[in-house]
């Protein structure tokens, strides 16, 4: 079914005539994706100013003890805290596949770094910082400065306006007016809950994974937790070292369930929740029913760009972002505005790496992009696919099967080299051990002849 959902790639058209331009390009965000972006977009020639609401580089990966002050994130008028990362995280990649390619997430001695194959999170952080400084990156991002507002403007420019964050009169007012707009500002801030009936009588608490930090608060509590992604593994294992009782929700739990985790005596696997009651119960689908004193949602996160006025052209809905070609051109504004890192269940440092690429060389002229009813019909002919498999707009950006054969398209679009064979290979390895050894994976492993693949490629970029 899945394969039906790969879009439709057409024939390449690069330039032979360089009649390449230089365009003053605002991005907005500097986590991996914006810095990659902003060292794409400097490589092709363009000017570029990166603005960034936090006073550092890195996004997902600053970690802060922080949390909003809404636990399931649904009052919009919080202060948004970023980082959805908790305490313990370690990485869920295999640092060799998780890196851009031509600055590889190799081990760097230096006082407190961590050189295991999956590191916790401060190593990353340690790398995008690194990676910024090698390529001159933080001399063109502004610290400190949230976007308010972007808009395309009669002139065919783009007005984008922004605010220092401390100076908090709210009022967006520095406006400039830029050739083009990069958006990456991350998917992974704003919280998607599950509907479950009954839950405005509930009388327990909530939260969502965007606000856990550490096991503390759930220190003898019955916890029912809602997901079955990798943070839901990773947080119902932490919970259950201090909880009295962990519950599992998980939508892809069909068979055998209720059941105790493997390896643990008080978590319980089920599967969707059928109803909650003022008594403070959940009952499940399988039949069982419990006592809960906190609902933790691990249900994901919403596409947000709460600074993008575009008179409905591109929308968000049920969380596809749309219509794009190719996941990052809206054809009505094809090329002055795009999205880097907008995929799921993907490499994303590489796969942004690849797509900031592309927008750069379109950009400056050297690539150039279908029609722009080329591109609606490719997209037209991509939903269309979706539907027919009955797969949901919400997975209109889960590249789970074809993520590689869209890295190889953009590749071969900006003429660069495609996916490496060691990456594909140690991905879907580190796919599978995640799934068998999901205790392990992170320490386990028998693929060392893809590392060595691998470290005789990054020679190539470590000098
Ligand atoms: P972000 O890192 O979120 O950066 C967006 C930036 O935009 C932020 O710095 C933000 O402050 C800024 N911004 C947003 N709005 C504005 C505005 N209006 N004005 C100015 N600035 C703004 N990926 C992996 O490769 N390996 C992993 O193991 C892994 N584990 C993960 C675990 C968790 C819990 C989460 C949440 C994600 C994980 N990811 C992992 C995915 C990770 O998010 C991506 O790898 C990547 O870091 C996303 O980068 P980004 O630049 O797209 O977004």
């Amino acid at each position: 079914i899945i394969s039906l959902n790969k879009p439709y790639f057409p024939t390449l058209h690069i330039k032979t005539m360089p009649q390449y331009s230089s365009k003053n390009v605002a991005v907005i965000g500097a986590g991996s994706a914006g810095l990659v972006t902003a060292r794409e977009l400097q490589r092709e020639g363009h000017n570029v100013v990166v603005f960034e609401r936090e006073n550092q580089v890195g996004g997902t990966w600053v970690y802060t003890p922080d949390t909003e002050s809404d636990p399931v994130g649904t009052d919009p008028t919080r202060e948004i805290v970023h980082s959805s990362l908790y305490s313990s995280l370690r990485v869920n990649l295999p640092r060799e596949v998780m890196g851009f390619r031509d600055y590889p997430f190799v081990v760097k001695k230096r006082p407190g770094s961590d050189p295991r194959r999956y590191p916790g999170h401060r190593e990353v952080l340690d790398y995008l910082n690194d990676f910024a400084v090698e390529f001159g990156i933080n001399g063109v991002v502004r610290f400190g400065v949230e976007v308010g507002y972007v808009g395309k403007m009669e002139n065919g420019k783009w007005k984008v306006s922004s605010r220092k964050r401390k100076n908090d009169d709210g009022v967006f007012s520095n406006e400039e007016e830029y050739d083009a707009v990069v958006i990456c500002n991350g998917h992974y801030t704003e919280p998607r809950i599950a509907d479950i009936p009954g839950i405005e009588v509930w009388p327990g608490k909530q939260i969502h994974s965007h606000n856990y930090r550490v096991p503390d608060p759930f220190r003898d509590q019955a916890v029912l937790l809602i997901g079955g992604a990798a943070s839901a593994t990773d947080i119902s294992r932490e919970i259950a070292e201090v909880a009295k009782e962990v519950h599992i929700s998980s939508r892809s739990a069909t068979s055998g369930v209720p059941m105790k985790l493997p390896g643990y005596d008080n978590v319980w696997l089920h599967n969707m929740i059928e109803a909650v009651g003022s008594d403070g119960s959940v009952s499940f689908r399988d039949g069982s029913k419990i006592l809960a004193d906190i609902i933790l949602h691990c249900t994901g996160y919403k596409y947000h760009f709460p600074f993008l006025e575009t008179n409905g052209i591109v929308t968000v809905d049920d969380n596809r972002v749309g219509p794009l070609y190719k996941h990052v051109f809206p054809p009505a504004f094809a090329p002055s505005l795009s999205f880097v890192g907008l995929p799921w269940k993907v490499i994303p440092f590489f796969l942004c790496e690849l797509q900031s690429k592309w927008i750069a060389a379109v950009l400056s002229g050297r690539v150039s992009l279908l029609s722009k009813e080329d591109m609606n019909a490719d997209i037209e002919a991509f939903y269309s696919s979706m539907t027919a498999s009955c797969i949901p707009k919400r997975y209109t950006h889960n590249m789970n099967d074809y993520q590689f054969d869209y890295d190889d398209w953009l590749a071969a679009e900006c003429g660069s080299a495609p996916s490496e064979e060691w990456r594909k290979q140690m991905y879907f390895i580190s796919r599978q051990n995640k799934k068998t050894l999901s205790e392990t994976y992170r320490d386990e492993w028998d693929d060392n002849d893809l590392i060595i693949q691998a470290y005789e490629d990054f020679v190539k970029y470590i000098p």
